[in-house]
């Protein structure tokens, strides 16, 4: 395999509900989710059951056919969302393409020359040519320059800099809410208003990549409901699919207009598996009372989190994100990879963001308060001996 993820040194061969196991049996409390994707647990049994019968059913048939069961997803998501229609596809990188392809063919089919998207600093919006494009750091571009034209980045809460960046050219504005393999900065609740206004007063499209943020990690569906300001286009994708690979891009009635037959499509887009998955996902996460213990449960956890800074002020410098996307951002000296790997052996796995001082954690929303108080007590150990 290629040498391309600075992995964990443990073998993962099982993992069952908010734990992983390796191959000698180990467990571990996984506060990483796979990266914000396992959010409803590992082998979810209800997720597991509805997928075992539709292996039976049908695998794959290709959108050459009406499929009702991807209708009715689709029919769901947009009865719970913004959104007028619905594209399916297989990861958070093919949202983005399809997201910025649905922005220029919109304007296209206006006659217009517009085009052009304004993105933020420290974004990141997946690994394509368009992803990193977009957004991502340094290293995510280095060495395949020429990227994409079209692109227009700003800093984060500079509205005169985002202002003077408009042309008659620029098509939308696109950004995640909280950026997260940035070092997990919540973008400013007003600042995304304000992002709303200028939009619509200049005609642009308004794109949120929510593929980190959505399904109920910060305690709603989508985090914009949180924020109360709503897109044109939304991208969709990690735990949509709790682990199984599936993606979406929401869009609004007049973007949907311009996207007509042959003008986009993938072969896996809306596989019968996939949504399948997506639609107990759904049900999982509409369950009555569902989302309002993930708001609770993280609220404990950000008490311990607050605390434990109390605790440790030379160490932690700070604390960020929202619900149960968390950042904790150590202070330049403390050895991140040590605590993480110390924080391992003790039975407890966390991640890092592309900042190295900064460890990302991000529990499964279904994990419950003795689990958190066991996670705290970890980092707690591990802090006190460092
Ligand atoms: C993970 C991520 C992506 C890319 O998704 P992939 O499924 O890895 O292609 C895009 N945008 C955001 C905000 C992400 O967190």
């Amino acid at each position: 395999m290629l040498n391309i993820y600075n992995r964990l040194p443990i073998n993962v061969v099982k993992g069952d509900g908010v734990h992983i196991f390796d191959d000698n049996g180990k467990r571990y409390l996984d506060f990483t989710s796979g990266i914000a994707t396992v959010s409803f647990g590992h082998c979810n049994q209800y997720i597991k059951e509805k997928l075992s019968r539709q292996l039976s059913e049908l695998w794959h048939c290709s959108n050459i056919f009406n499929i009702p069961l991807q209708e009715r997803v689709a029919n769901r998501l947009v009865d719970l969302t913004f959104a007028d229609k619905v594209f399916f596809c297989s990861s958070g990188l093919e949202a983005i393409e399809a997201a910025v392809k649905f922005i220029r063919r919109y304007f296209y089919t206006q006659g217009s020359k517009k085009y052009r998207i304004i993105t933020l600093k420290n974004g990141f919006h997946g690994r394509s040519m368009v992803g990193i494009s977009a957004g991502g750091g340094v290293k995510a571009k280095e060495g395949y320059y020429p990227l994409l034209d079209g692109f227009d980045e700003v800093i984060t809460d500079d509205i005169d800099q985002l202002k003077n960046k408009i042309t008659e050219n620029t098509a939308a504005i696109l950004l995640e809410l909280i950026q997260s393999e940035g070092g997990v900065y919540s973008i400013d609740k007003d600042y995304i208003i304000k992002l709303r206004k200028i939009c619509d007063e200049n005609n642009l499209l308004l794109c949120f990549d929510e593929v980190q943020t959505g399904f109920g990690r910060i305690g709603k569906l989508f985090h914009y409901e949180n924020i109360g300001v709503k897109p044109d286009i939304l991208t969709s994708a990690k735990a949509m699919g709790n682990g199984f690979p599936v993606a979406a891009c929401l869009i609004k009635q007049k973007i949907a207009d311009a996207i007509l037959p042959g003008t986009h499509g993938s072969t896996y887009a809306g596989n019968p598996l996939a949504v399948t998955v997506v639609d107990a996902v759904l049900d999982i996460i509409t369950a009555d009372g569902f989302l309002e213990n993930v708001q609770e449960n993280a609220k404990y956890f950000w008490q311990k989190l607050l605390n434990l800074q109390n605790e440790f002020p030379h160490f932690i410098k700070n604390i960020r994100g929202e619900g149960f996307l968390v950042g904790i951002e150590f202070s330049s000296e403390t050895d991140t990879k040590k605590f993480l790997l110390k924080c391992l052996d003790l039975g407890l796995a966390m991640t890092k963001t592309s900042n190295p001082s900064i460890v990302r954690i991000l529990p499964p929303l279904i994990i419950e308060k003795p689990d958190i108080d066991i996670a705290m007590n970890i980092t707690h150990q591990v802090l006190k001996k460092f």
